[in-house]
């Protein structure tokens, strides 16, 4: 810990860089992170508005992982460099019966709310985004971009056509399915029912298509994916995937998928979370289930509630520390994933503020290593460009334009 934070403290002084110029004597920043600073930076996968919902917790105030475990804040975007990205609207998958799904859209349509008053509470910080084009704009007039996402589609029900209430509320990209098989595909991490997307999930894509809401597979089987390159008139996204032949784990795609997204044009925007096999002690899986079970993800908290957790969480941390995966491999799934599919088709989707974060990699102070070690790995300042942006942004262009063609032909 003590470590990590002489490290973020270094690198607070690289990104207060333009500052203290050399001019005024004071290091000069570091090409990485003065590069980091001027590229148009999207992280695909923010399960940040989570966070919104904490008492008392505040996107324009600075806080820390080791404290809070938060890995997002508009402080740490401005010294990391982080520009904005998909905030996600995240559900967590239950029962699929009737009234479940009613509560799981009433708990989607407020957490979308909730990242729209976010906003709009400090409209000189953020700005929604809904075209592609927006980004550039918004980040040239000084503020953070805010586009929405959906993560498990089960909020939707049995009414694909839903999803346009989503679309005004900003929503411009909507995965599938979570950790468990619902009713429009299967989970690749659940047991199969639908062999992929099912007859209602075809109809979601269609509607994502109709609509140009960019369809993201991640979490989804790779079966569900197949349908998804075959049936979708636009480019497929990966949200926050990794690569099988570096990590084999259901969540991640080989090589023959990789080249096939890249070959629909699509994109995989690559997560810190299933990079490396790690194997934690029975203890702390035990420890950390009676945790989950005390304070399930979906559960309202009071203030008193919150640090009664996290002095729990902490208590965990410290008994049964967490065998954690690094750095170096985020980047060997960064790089892997370049080498098959090529650097248009590789993005940044790290899962913060949903189970993201590596040693060397905490939170997103820490983006300007990623720029580093992608230009001494060879790649351009273009190249990078398209990694944190360019190409998610060119994958929501065409969303649009097959909704432009679609309506223009429907209409
Ligand atoms: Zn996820």
């Amino acid at each position: 810990m003590r470590r990590h934070l002489l490290m973020s403290a270094a690198l607070i002084l690289l990104a207060a860089g333009p500052a203290c110029s050399a001019k005024t004597g004071s290091r000069p920043v570091d090409p990485a992170t003065a590069l980091q600073m001027r590229l148009l930076t999207l992280d695909t996968h923010l399960d940040t508005p989570a966070s919104l919902a904490f008492p008392g917790w505040s996107i324009t105030d600075a806080h820390t992982v080791q404290d809070d475990y938060t890995q997002v804040d508009l402080p740490r975007m401005k010294r990391g460099g982080l520009d904005g990205g998909f905030w996600a609207i995240y559900t967590p998958q239950g029962p699929l019966d009737p009234e479940s799904t009613r509560k799981a859209r009433d708990f989607a349509v407020m957490r979308g709310v909730a990242i729209r008053e976010m906003v709009a509470a400090h409209p000189d910080s953020f700005a929604l985004a809904s075209r592609a084009a927006d980004a550039a704009a918004i980040k040239a007039s000084g503020k953070r971009v805010v586009y929405l996402s959906i993560e498990n589609a089960w909020p939707l029900g049995d009414d694909p056509t839903l999803l346009r209430s989503f679309y005004a509320m900003g929503v411009r990209i909507s995965g599938f399915a979570h950790f468990r098989t619902n009713q429009f595909a299967d989970s690749s991490t659940d047991a199969a029912r639908w062999d992929g997307l099912s007859p209602l999930g075809v109809q979601l894509l269609a509607e994502m298509n109709r609509l140009g809401v960019v369809p993201d597979l991640s979490h989804s089987s790779d079966r569900a994916l197949d349908d998804a390159l075959r049936l979708s008139k636009a480019p497929i996204i990966l949200t926050h995937s990794g690569c099988k032949a570096v990590l084999d784990h259901p969540r991640n795609i080989d090589d023959a998928h990789l080249k096939a997204l890249a070959a629909q044009g699509g994109v995989i925007q690559i997560n810190s979370v299933y990079v490396k096999a790690m194997k934690q002690s029975a203890e702390r899986e035990a420890a950390l289930k009676a945790f989950e079970a005390k304070y399930p993800e979906d559960k309202r908290v009071t203030a008193a509630e919150r640090k009664d957790m996290l002095a729990a969480r902490h208590a965990i941390d410290a008994q049964y520390p967490e065998a954690r995966a690094g750095f170096e491999d985020v980047m060997a799934n960064l790089l892997h994933a370049i080498k098959v599919a090529g650097v248009e088709h590789v993005g940044i989707g790290l899962d913060w503020d949903g189970g993201g974060g590596v040693t060397g990699l905490e939170d997103i102070v820490d983006l300007p290593k990623l720029t580093a070690a992608l230009l001494a790995a060879g790649y351009s300042e273009a190249d990078v460009a398209k990694i944190w942006s360019g190409n998610v942004l060119r994958v929501l262009a065409a969303a649009e334009a097959e909704a432009a063609k679609e309506q223009t032909a429907g209409s």
